[in-house]
C-alpha cells in the first residue's frame, strides 16, 4: 500500500489540489502567490516524470526531475520572501542551485551515486524549507493572529528535519540505496514524511494568504481612508477595552478630544479637496507625535480623539498643547494657497466609576469651554489653569 509509486501519487494529487486553490486566490494579489502557484506546478511535473518510470526511472528522468524539485523548493522560499515584502531572490541561492545541478549531473552520468545525488538533493531541500521556516516564524506581523504563521512555519521546519535526516543517512550510509525510489521502509518513511510536509507546506500558505486578506479588510472596517485614524466604532471598542483595563489594574487613563477650528471657513475658502488636505495634514501631524500606546480616532467630520494609557491628565494635556503649537505653526500648502489652521481640545482623566460615555461627555464640555474661550487652545477638566496662544 506504501509503495514509493502511491506515495508519489498522493503528492500529485494533493499538489495539484493546492494548486488549484492557490488560484482561486489570484484575485486577491497576494504577494508571492504566482510563485507558489508556479513551484506547486514545478513539483507536480516533477512527480509525474518520476511516477511514470518508478521503481527505478531513468537517469536523465532523475536529473529532470531533481532540478524541478529543487526549482520548485526555492520557488516556494521566494514567495514567502516576496509576501512579506523582502527581495525574493539571493545570489548565493543560485550559486547553490547551481552546484546541485552539477552534482546530479556528476553523480547522474559521469559517476552514478544514488546515495550521493539523494544526500546532495535532499540537502538542498532542507536548506530551502528551513529558509521558509525561520522567514515566517522571525516575519509574523504584529498583532495577527500567531496561529497560521506558526502552522506554517511548524510544517516548514518538520520538512527541513526530515530532509536534512534523509541527507544524513545517506551520508553516514545509514541508508544505502541502490535505485532512487528502492521500496525500503526506510525510503518509504522518507519519502512520507518528506510528502506529508508538503501540503502542509501549502495549507500554511493559503493560511497566510487568508491572513492577508483578513488584514486588508479590517484594515478597511477599522481605519478612516482619508485621514489613518480609528474609525469612530474601532476607536469607541479599543477605548472600552482600554478603560477595563484601567479599571482593572488601576492605571491611569486620559482622553483628548480635538476639533478643528472654523473649518467650515476653511472648505468655504479652500473647497472641499482642501479641506480633506487639511484633515490629512492635522492628522498625520497628530499620529506622528503620539506614544507607541496611544489610541487615535477620528469620531467624524472634523472631531479626533485621543487616548492616552498610564498617563493622568497633566501629561495628556502637555502632548496635546505640543501638537496645538506645532500645528499653529505649520503652513500648509494647497491647490487655492496656504493654509493657516488651528484646533482646540479638551482633556478628561478616568476617575472611579467613570464609563466611556460619561468621560468623553466631560472631554467634550472641556473642549466647548476651549472653544468659547476663543478657541486655539487646550482645556484640562481638572486643570486649573488653560492654555492658549
Ligand atoms: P468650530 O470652530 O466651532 O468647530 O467651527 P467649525 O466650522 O469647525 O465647525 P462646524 O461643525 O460648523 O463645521 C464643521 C465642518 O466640517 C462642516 C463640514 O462640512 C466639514 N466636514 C466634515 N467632514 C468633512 C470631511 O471629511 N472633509 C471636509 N473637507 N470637510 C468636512
Ligand atoms: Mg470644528
Ligand atoms: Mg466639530
Amino acid at each position: 500500500m506504501f509503495s514509493p509509486v502511491t506515495l508519489l501519487v498522493v503528492a500529485i494529487m494533493s499538489s495539484l489540489v493546492s494548486t488549484a486553490v492557490f488560484g482561486s486566490l489570484l484575485h486577491a494579489q497576494i504577494q508571492g502567490l504566482r510563485r507558489w502557484i508556479c513551484a506547486n506546478a514545478v513539483v507536480v511535473a516533477a512527480l509525474v516524470l518520476l511516477a511514470l518510470q518508478a521503481p527505478a526511472p531513468a537517469a536523465p528522468v532523475i536529473v529532470v526531475a531533481s532540478a524541478l524539485l529543487g526549482a520548485a523548493a526555492l520557488m516556494m522560499l521566494q514567495g514567502c520572501r516576496e509576501f512579506f515584502g523582502l527581495r525574493p531572490s539571493r545570489s548565493l541561492e543560485y550559486v547553490a542551485y547551481c552546484a546541485l545541478l552539477l552534482g546530479i549531473v556528476y553523480w547522474g552520468y559521469l559517476s552514478p551515486n544514488v546515495n550521493a545525488r539523494i544526500a546532495l538533493l535532499s540537502a538542498f531541500l532542507a536548506y530551502a524549507r528551513l529558509a521558509i521556516g525561520w522567514t515566517v516564524f522571525r516575519l509574523r506581523p504584529p498583532g495577527r493572529p500567531k496561529y497560521c504563521y506558526q502552522f506554517l512555519s511548524g510544517a516548514a521546519f518538520l520538512g527541513a528535519a526530515v530532509h536534512a535526516s534523509r541527507s544524513i543517512a545517506c551520508v553516514v550510509g545509514w541508508e544505502h540505496q541502490t535505485t532512487f525510489l528502492a521500496p525500503t521502509p526506510i525510503n518509504i518513511a522518507f519519502l512520507g514524511l518528506a510528502i506529508l510536509a508538503l501540503p502542509c507546506l501549502s495549507i500554511g500558505v493559503v493560511m497566510l494568504a487568508h491572513d492577508r486578506m483578513a488584514e486588508r479588510m479590517e484594515r478597511l472596517a477599522n481605519v478612516d481612508g482619508l485621514t489613518g485614524a480609528l474609525v469612530r466604532r474601532a476607536f469607541l471598542a479599543q477605548a472600552e477595552s482600554l478603560l477595563d483595563e484601567a479599571r482593572n489594574s488601576r492605571l491611569r487613563l486620559s482622553i483628548a478630544i480635538l476639533d478643528l477650528d472654523k473649518f467650515k471657513a476653511i472648505n468655504d475658502e479652500h473647497g472641499h479637496a482642501g479641506g480633506d488636505q487639511v484633515l490629512a495634514h492635522f492628522a498625520s501631524t497628530v499620529s506622528s507625535g503620539l506614544r507607541s500606546g496611544d489610541v487615535f480616532g477620528r469620531l467624524g467630520g472634523e472631531e479626533f480623539a485621543v487616548l492616552s494609557q498610564s498617563t493622568g491628565q497633566v501629561d495628556t494635556f502637555r502632548l496635546i498643547d505640543q501638537l496645538r503649537v506645532r500645528i499653529a505653526a505649520s503652513r500648509l500648502a494647497v491647490a487655492s494657497g496656504e493654509v493657516i489652521y488651528t484646533f482646540s481640545a479638551g482633556v478628561e482623566e478616568y476617575q472611579e466609576g467613570d464609563t466611556l460615555a460619561n468621560m468623553m461627555g466631560k472631554a467634550d464640555a472641556a473642549l466647548y469651554t476651549a472653544k468659547a474661550m476663543g478657541r486655539n487652545c487646550v482645556v484640562g477638566t481638572r486643570l486649573a489653569d488653560s492654555q492658549r496662544a
